[in-house]
């Protein structure tokens, strides 16, 4: 039997979106208008990490976004052991005043279990890494000791005399699970494996790592002007060089990367690159056609394939941005429509798109240090926007550091990225900066 509604039930209304729920928790939503600070905080709350864990050998796990916390199945070190070559002995025997002398018996190898009992009075020589021997608790350094050798003698003992005040009881012995102890968690979900942690996952013995499978990113440049490289430089055109700054940025982020080449300013061929990107890939980037001009035919083909949101961002490189989901296929893939400028493109990447992806993969880095340093020229700026100036930050004669600009900074003037070494970051409220004021900098390339 069905059951009938009354017909004066109110109607439920539609759930609203990840996006719409996102954006009224902006005060002051204006999407001409929208702070960078604002912009992000909207991305950020859309993006649900995909849940996709592979497990791969400890090499390949390089790079890799770690999908469990790792507990620690062994204490590290598994025994105590010595830190130094030199001589064990029990800490006891130590002479309140005066020097001690303790016989030598034996030598422990690193790899091999001491046989036998060292007794008080007594000492062995002992290599870095080897087993201390039970109810040895001291190792006094090699050179820190001098040895009276009766060779030649028929006992052809040997001995050592340590000096008073040369080493304390307990000194120079490692503890087992001083470095981690069983049970203890290693590693967090969430990070990205770095060669410290690969060494890290060896000494515990792991051989299979649990990871995230890679975040599967497509991207395309869109404009009429656009010839690919090998291609004639028709009058009026420029190479498509974003599709391989992006590529780059897509593949330092450790991204399986869907690269689907120039599509032409045409709806339909835009919807069909859409269509194809959203079926095969977790998030769609495109560049260029997002700014005032192109953006209506886009708004309304975008409309038809999924919900995004067209921004102008207070920042400069890089206003225009679009941000949204595309559900063509029926699982939605995460979408940024960068502006066409070159150095746009990277600004807009690193500000936003970084961000996202790694939430995407799952990955919970630490974020990136803002360094303060003193600007090396006077830098013009507009309160009212955010500025991410190209910098090259070097040392001074005196040894402190300091920033100035690459020079012009036009956002398609690429060789402005090439040259810089940091972003020069000037807030939404900052205004002109004078010689010798400190500002915001992030450094582009770091020890790992
Ligand atoms: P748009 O955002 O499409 O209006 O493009 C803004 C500017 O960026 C124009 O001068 C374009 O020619 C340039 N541009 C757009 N896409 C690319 C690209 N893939 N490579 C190099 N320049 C581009
Ligand atoms: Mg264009």
């Amino acid at each position: 039997m069905t059951k009938r509604i009354p017909s004066d039930t109110p109607a439920t209304p539609p759930p609203a979106s990840a996006l719409t729920q996102a954006i009224s928790c902006v005060s002051d939503y204006d999407p001409e208008a929208l702070q960078v600070t604002h912009a992000q905080a909207i991305i950020r709350n859309c993006i649900s990490p995909i849940n996709a864990m592979e497990k791969v050998a400890i090499r390949s796990a390089l790079d890799r976004v770690l999908a469990t916390d790792i507990i620690s199945p062994i204490n590290v070190p598994a025994h105590d052991n010595s830190a130094m070559d030199g001589y064990a002995f029990h800490g006891e025997d130590l002479r309140a005043e005066g020097a001690t002398v303790l016989e030598v018996i034996g030598t422990a190898h690193a790899g091999w279990a001491y046989e036998g009992t060292v007794g008080n009075g007594q000492a062995i020589r002992i290599m870095t890494g080897a087993l201390m021997p039970v109810g040895l608790d001291t190792v006094i350094p090699q050179e820190f000791v001098s040895v009276i050798d009766h060779a030649s003698d028929a006992t052809s003992s040997k001995a050592i005399t340590i000096a008073f005040g040369a080493v304390k009881a307990g000194a120079n012995r490692r503890l087992a699970g001083e470095d981690l102890q069983v049970g203890a968690a290693a590693l967090k979900k969430g990070r990205i494996l770095r060669p410290a942690d690969l060494g890290l996952l060896a000494s515990l013995g792991i051989a299979e790592i649990p990871v995230q499978r890679r975040l599967r990113v497509a991207f395309f440049s869109t404009g009429d002007e656009l010839r690919s490289v090998g291609e004639v430089l028709d009058p009026g055109c420029v190479y498509d060089s974003n599709r391989y700054t992006l590529y780059g940025m897509l593949t330092r982020l450790g991204c399986d990367i869907i690269d689907i080449g120039v599509v032409a300013d045409d709806p339909a061929a835009l919807e069909a690159a859409f269509i194809n990107a959203a079926e095969n890939a977790d998030a769609i980037i495109t560049s260029g056609g997002v700014s005032v001009g192109d953006a209506d035919h886009t708004r309304q083909m975008m409309a038809k394939l999924g919900e995004v949101a067209f921004w102008k961002i207070g920042m400069r490189p890089g206003r225009p941005l679009a941000f949204g989901t595309i559900n063509s296929s029926g699982k939605p893939a995460v979408f940024f429509g960068l502006p066409g400028n070159p150095v746009a493109v990277m600004v807009s990447f690193y500000f936003f798109a970084r961000d996202a992806l790694h939430h995407l993969m799952g990955a919970h880095p630490a974020p990136l240090p803002l360094m303060q340093v003193s600007s090396a020229s006077a830098i013009r700026k507009k309160p009212g926007r955010t500025e991410y100036q190209r910098g090259i930050l070097s040392r001074q004669t005196n040894g402190e550091w300091s920033v100035k600009p690459t020079g012009a900074q036009g956002s398609g003037i690429l060789r402005s990225m090439a040259e810089a070494n940091c972003m020069i970051v000037l807030a939404h409220n900052q205004s002109d900066v004078g010689i010798g004021d400190q500002v915001d900098v992030i450094l582009f390339d770091g020890l790992i």
